[in-house]
């Protein structure tokens, strides 16, 4: 039997592992986390219409039944407000399929996708490196297997050796995440309620907000609260903003929207969990012989989540490479991956990065893509 292993537990890794093991491959995952429980920060992932065909094709039913189960309520807006929370521009979706979910919390999908795998993923197992046989086989971690591919995010040690010459750069972007836990007291605007909303103020600061409600009580509710700017307008380097605690963010975040709508402060005022990510993004590489390692997702095309696309783009690698692998032999497969996943994969970036030149115009110059 062919044995295909995964490095990383992510949500791209996990629904290939899924519908690899559905097509009779033996998978093995190994993953840096020490367990499925140890990271807390669990964020609001947009599913889009790629993203629910991409799980569709991958999923076993049951599996597929939980990841909606446990998905959020689905909304029907993206939105562009106001600081006073007047509209400046309106899309609504009214014919979502029924069978579609619009989002999901980070944290509870990767526990639906880990259905079933309990005697294939490999807590606790970082992957610092491979190597190849001599009979073209791949070595990790002690094991052996036919195919070796790299979902291990943006930090990839398998591109670092597979492509040493790839670059991932920082867009000059942070943004400050936390959450506010939904209670009956709390007021949400109704557009939060709806779907995503962008708040920016024309200075450089600008918020994105969206609440999760679960279908099922799996998890607190709460809408998702995020600052997004660059260190020069957040007036901090790295070194303080990395080394503050929740609430030192908190602070930030309360300081940045202190003349915003009594809705969004009060909101903010109320949020906890907040930590700090710096928006990174992949550079375009060419394509590369093909052989017994491959990439999927922000291994190589790492997507900065202005486009709200990165885990729809490694949905769909994951849809392309099972695809592939089911009806050609191993290494024809991974090359026909690679035809479609690396144009995809970078042409996503760039229209992410688009996206971030319009979302904060006056941070990046028109710069970023
Ligand atoms: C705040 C925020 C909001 C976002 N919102 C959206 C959104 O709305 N829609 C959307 O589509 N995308 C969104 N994204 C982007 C999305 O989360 C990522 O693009 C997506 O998770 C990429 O999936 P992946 O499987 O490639 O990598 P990941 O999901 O990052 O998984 C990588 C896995 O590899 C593991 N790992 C790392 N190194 C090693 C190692 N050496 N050995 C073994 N395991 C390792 C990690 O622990 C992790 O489990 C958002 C991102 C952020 C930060």
């Amino acid at each position: 039997m062919t044995r295909i292993l995964i490095a990383g537990a992510g949500i791209g890794g996990l629904t290939l592992a899924q519908a690899l093991r559905r097509d009779g491959f033996d998978v093995a995952v190994y993953e840096r986390d020490p367990s499925a429980q140890t990271r807390g920060q669990g964020y609001r992932i947009h599913v889009d219409a790629d993203g629910n065909a991409a799980l569709r094709s991958c999923l076993p039913p049951p599996v597929l039944d939980r990841v909606r189960a446990t998905s959020s309520v689905n909304g029907d807006l993206v939105a562009t407000l106001t600081p006073a929370l007047e509209r400046v521009y309106a899309q609504t979706f009214p014919d979502i399929p029924a069978d579609d979910i619009t989002h999901v919390d980070r944290t509870t999908l990767r526990r639906a996708l880990l259905t079933g795998l309990d005697d294939v993923v490999h807590f606790g197992h970082p992957v610092t490196g491979y190597e190849i046989t001599p009979s073209g086989r791949v070595r990790i971690e002690g094991d052996e297997g036919d195919l070796l591919i790299g979902a291990d995010g943006v930090g990839s040690a398998v591109r670092r050796q597979l492509l040493p010459h790839a670059g991932v750069r920082d867009i000059g972007l942070r943004c400050i995440y936390g959450r506010t836990p939904i209670d009956g007291s709390l007021v949400v605007p109704e557009d939060f309620d709806r779907g995503f909303c962008w708040v920016s103020d024309g200075s450089g600061y600008g918020a994105g907000f969206a609440t999760v409600h679960f279908r099922t009580p799996v998890a607190e509710d709460y809408v998702m609260v995020t600052l997004v700017a660059t260190p020069e307008r957040l007036g901090l380097p790295d070194e303080r903003l990395y080394a503050l605690s929740p609430e030192g963010l908190q602070d930030l975040v309360a300081t940045a929207t202190a003349g915003w709508h009594p809705e969004i402060r009060a909101l903010i005022a109320r949020a906890g969990a907040f930590f700090p990510i710096t928006l990174r993004a992949g550079e375009r590489v060419d394509p590369w012989p093909s052989g017994p390692v491959t990439l999927l997702g922000d291994a190589i095309h790492t997507m900065p989540p202005t486009g709200g696309v990165g885990a729809n783009t490694a949905l769909q690698d994951a849809a392309t490479l099972a695809g592939s692998l089911r009806s050609a032999p191993l290494l024809e497969a991974v090359a026909a991956y690679e035809r479609v996943m690396l144009p995809r994969g970078f042409d996503t970036v760039e229209r992410s990065l688009a996206m971030a030149d319009r979302m904060l115009p006056s941070a990046s110059g028109g710069a970023l893509s």
